[in-house]
């Protein structure tokens, strides 16, 4: 059965990797083979070979790693659930912002550490990143050379 596909809300990047979902969307949003139906029980879920008209279709959004994705995959019981959990976003809890070098360096200095720029660039976004903090895909470097900027 063939689908003609709806109008689409705006997809967000993947909730895991933050890689933007493509245009074309055939590698990435499409039924994942299972359905449903409602029973006295709940709702069961099975293959192919069980269904029957009128039941429910299970979709999966994908983050594709062919195409750079980082594979993870958001399953629903139905296209607009597959695409609603997908975009489904946890605000990052107040206060928390990016980490500034000035900041990785005054905990380094507590360690006895001295890092070069680079280092802690990368440090810096390894920490962002393992902590879900956003971090600006290009202009990371700038913080490094952005000494004597206040940030607040
Ligand atoms: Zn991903």
């Amino acid at each position: 059965m063939t689908q003609s596909i709806p109008q689409l809300p705006e997809l967000q990047p993947c909730p895991f990797c933050n890689h933007p979902v493509p245009k074309d969307l055939s590698d990435t949003l499409y039924p994942s083979g299972g359905y449903w139906r409602e029973s006295e029980f709940g709702r069961h879920y099975f293959g192919i070979k069980e269904s029957r008209e009128g039941d429910g279709e299970c979709w999966g959004m994908n983050c594709t790693q062919c195409m750079g994705g980082c594979g993870a995959r958001i399953n629903g019981d139905s296209m607009e659930e597959a695409i609603a959990k997908w975009n489904t976003r946890a605000s990052p809890p107040r206060g928390m912002t990016p980490l500034t070098v000035t900041r990785i360096k005054e905990v380094l200095a507590d360690w006895e550490m001295e890092l070069t720029d680079t280092e802690l660039t990368l440090i810096t976004r390894d920490i962002e990143r393992a902590h879900g903090i956003p971090t600006p895909p290009e202009n990371g470097d700038s913080r490094v050379s952005d000494k004597g900027v206040d940030h607040g």
